[in-house]
């Protein structure tokens, strides 16, 4: 291996995510210090900053005229998706809560950057008026809506399932699996045939931690629900496919994600050895956006570092 294959992207801005590299050292293998912040945490905060894909992502018109709604898009992720799916030439509605109000400016100015519109509609998405509102105010902002990407997630361990209390309990399914519903719901009668729902799911669905009951069962709702919606959506046009990312580097981790003392060797255990970074997983939904994945539906795209997945 040559030592030019050997690089962390986002200290050096004359690479892309196209260069040839040695993926184990394409991005940092971190070892975050101990930290915490209360969910749903922010990006300034986090130490080392995750690497959304500013220094490296280079777009090529795969989305041009586009108009993507992204939920959690100010951060981890979603930031990263929202930040791809402009350079490659899409408008893009950002939803997240209004706490992430900071977050949420830094991806928008990156967005308008890349000199695509960049629509906020902060709000709480437990709540189902907001999640039709947040439907209307994007096809509003947008001029219409072609890529819908449900993201948001919220995760908290615990430890016993007697300490798991009903609340959380609900917040989780209400944050990672009704506001799916509702959104898309909402949703549907605006998209057109060609139009793209992509759905954030996780390799939780399929090696559930003993710690993350909750928000394990939602991750294999979420498959399910993508691929039973995509049979029914592929007769009218509209493609429905899910992303399972593996251990990411993003503010949901530190902010009781995991256990505080797990974050200095978070990722460590996978076969690539190191966490992700949000930037390493845009490419997948930019691919499952654009017309170029026309006969890919109802799958579950794995970006884990080599964990076996189904
Ligand atoms: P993140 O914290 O950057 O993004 C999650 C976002 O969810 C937050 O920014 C917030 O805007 C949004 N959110 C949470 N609760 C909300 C609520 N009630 N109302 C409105 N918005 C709310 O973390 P991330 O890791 O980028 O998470 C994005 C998705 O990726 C989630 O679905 C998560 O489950 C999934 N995921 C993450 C990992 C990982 O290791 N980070 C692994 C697998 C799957
Ligand atoms: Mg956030």
């Amino acid at each position: 291996m040559s030592e030019d294959t050997g690089r962390d992207m986002s200290e050096d801005p004359g690479k892309d995510q196209y260069t040839f590299a040695n993926p184990a050292q394409q991005y940092p293998a971190i070892a975050p210090p101990e930290q915490h912040q209360e969910a749903p945490g922010l990006t300034e905060q986090m130490e080392p900053r995750p690497d959304i894909g500013e220094s490296s992502y280079r777009g090529s018109g795969r989305l041009t005229g586009r108009k993507a709604l992204i939920t959690g898009a100010d951060s981890g992720i979603g930031a990263a998706v929202a930040l791809a799916f402009a350079r490659e030439g899409a408008d893009i509605a950002l939803s997240y809560l209004p706490s992430e109000e900071a977050d949420a400016q830094y991806v928008m100015a990156l967005i308008e950057a890349a000199g695509r519109k960049a629509v906020p509609v902060p709000g709480d998405l437990t709540d189902p008026l907001y999640c039709r509102e947040l439907v209307g105010a994007a096809i509003n902002g947008l001029g219409g809506l072609d890529i819908l990407v449900n993201n948001a997630g919220k995760q908290s361990f615990c430890e016993r399932l007697e300490d798991l209390s009903d609340d959380q309990f609900d917040e989780t399914f209400k944050t990672n699996v009704y506001a799916m519903f509702w959104i898309t719901k909402e949703a549907l009668p605006h998209l057109l045939p060609g139009s793209s729902i992509i759905n954030t799911s996780s390799i939780e669905a399929y090696q559930p931690s003993p710690i993350l009951l909750d928000y394990a069962t939602t991750k294999a709702s979420i498959n399910a629900f993508s691929k039973g919606l995509a049979q029914q959506l592929a007769p009218r046009g509209i493609r429905v496919n899910a992303v399972a990312p593996g251990p990411i580097w993003t503010p949901l981790q530190p902010s009781g994600g995991q256990p505080t003392e797990a974050l200095p060797t978070f990722g460590q255990s996978t076969p690539l050895g190191r966490a992700g970074q949000p930037a390493e997983l845009a490419p997948a939904y930019v691919f499952l956006a654009s017309a170029e994945s026309s006969y890919v539906l109802g799958e579950t795209l794995n970006v884990n570092g080599g964990m076996p997945s189904p």
